[in-house]
Formats: C-alpha cells, sequence, structure tokens
C-alpha cells in the first residue's frame, strides 16, 4: 500500500496548516502540489540511503566530506514545510543525491545493511522519478507500526528545523561547529547553557533576549564568578 493506494496524489503532514488536521492529500493548504510533495518524500528517501553508507564510514572513523553534510542540510531545509516548491530544483537535487551515493558506494564497496534506501538507484526522468516515488511516501509502508512511523515522522521534521537554523547561519557566514552544536543542544530543550566571552554575531539584542527568556541562557561573566555559579557556592 502506498499513498496512491489510499487514493491520495500526496501525502504531507508536517505542518500545523495540514487539512483538517490530518494532512494534506490533494494540493497542500500552503499551495506544494502533489509533483512536489513526492519529489520531495523520494528525496528523503534518498538521504536515508547515503546516511547507511555514511554510517559504515562513521563506524570505522573515517571522515565525511563537508559537502555531503551541506546537501544533507540542504536537502532538509528545502523539503520543509513551503520552502521551495521548484521542481527543477528537487530534480537537481535527487541527482545530485544519487552522484553522492555512488561515490559512497564505491568508498564503502558493498555494505551489510542492504536496505532499499541503500541499494535504491535513481532514474534518469521526472517522469519515473514520481512513478518510484510512490514507495517513498510516508504511508507507503502498511506493516509498520502507527507509532514507529509517528516517532520517525517527528524526529524527521526535528531534523528539517534544526537544518533551517543551520543553512540559515551557514548563508550568513556563520558556519561554525560551536553554532551548529548550540542550535543541536536548544532544539533539543537543553537549559541553562552558558555562553561567551563573546556572543555568536548571529544574536541579535531580540533574539538573544528570546533564548534568555526561553532557554535561560546565560553569558559567562569572569572565571571565579562563573566557578561560584555553577558549584552554588563560595570559592
Ligand atoms: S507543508 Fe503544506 S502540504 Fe505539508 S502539511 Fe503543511 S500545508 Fe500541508
Amino acid at each position: 500500500m502506498n499513498n496512491m493506494d489510499l487514493g491520495y496524489e500526496m501525502f504531507c503532514y508536517q505542518c500545523e496548516q495540514t487539512a483538517n488536521g490530518k494532512g494534506c492529500t490533494k494540493i497542500g493548504v500552503c499551495g506544494k502540489t502533489p509533483e512536489i510533495a513526492n519529489l520531495q518524500d523520494l528525496l528523503i528517501f534518498q538521504i536515508k540511503g547515503i546516511s547507511c553508507y555514511g554510517k559504515v564510514l562513521q563506524n570505522e572513523g573515517q571522515h565525511i566530506d563537508k559537502n555531503i553534510i551541506r546537501f544533507i542540510e540542504n536537502v532538509l531545509f528545502t523539503t520543509l514545510t513551503n520552502v521551495n516548491f521548484d521542481s527543477k530544483v528537487h530534480v537537481e537535487l535527487l541527482n545530485e543525491s544519487q552522484r553522492i551515493k555512488e561515490n559512497l558506494r564505491t568508498i564503502t564497496g558493498e555494505i551489510h545493511n542492504q536496505t532499499s534506501y541503500a541499494t535504491y538507484d535513481l532514474p534518469e526522468t521526472k517522469t519515473q522519478m514520481l512513478k518510484d516515488a510512490q514507495f517513498a511516501g510516508i504511508m507507503y509502508d502498511k506493516s509498520l507500526d502507527p507509532d514507529i512511523r509517528s516517532l520517525r515522522q517527528t524526529i524527521l521534521y526535528g531534523l528539517k528545523g534544526i537544518s533551517a537554523y543551520g543553512h540559515q547561519a551557514r548563508e550568513l557566514g556563520y558556519e561554525q561547529k560551536a553554532v551548529a552544536d548550540l542550535l543541536a543542544l536548544l532544539s533539543l530543550g537543553i537549559k541553562g547553557i552558558y555562553l561567551g566571552p563573546t556572543l555568536p554575531a548571529f544574536l541579535s539584542p531580540n533574539v538573544l533576549q528570546y533564548l534568555v527568556d526561553t532557554f535561560d541562557l546565560r553569558l559567562i561573566t569572569n572565571a571565579e564568578d562563573d566557578i561560584k555559579t555553577c558549584l552554588k557556592q563560595n570559592i
């Protein structure tokens, strides 16, 4: 069973505007077309495949090319809600995803985790891609436990959210691991983080105030006072 078997032209429920609070199935409330929604499903399918190979490299302690990380982040951001409705961009990203996957295959060789994500090869035409996109749909695996499906999607949407921040920071020239780490910690709801001695440049006064109010973000002062605060005792 897939989206089409359910009689849906698309299935997207990644934002609060989703039709009837359940899912956009004919066209997005935001204007997303079935073509874009289905290309986005296939893009997510493809980066899961790339991740299967990336995990092997990581487990071996090998370095993941920065351009691959940038690509994954860009795909996650591009497929977030109504960020991008350009089918040409989606097809280009799909073609790039296949090139990356094939390059990784040449590095890892045949991997143990032969998932459909890893073994799938993208066809050449958009028409064929759209046909294949059916099996990348959220509802495709009928046997999947609904709670697991839901959890997977929730994690995916969290990653899309993190990538949005990462993407904006990168576009503004703040491609710092520390910034990515901070955003990841905040997205996980970690509070009471100390920052300093200088603030990241993307923190305008309004953004800083929001983070202070929401996440109890604090600025470091001097070493003695900070240690006192952390230990909650006089030294
Ligand atoms: S992003 Fe668009 S298509 Fe998806 S649930 Fe929201 S309104 Fe519907």
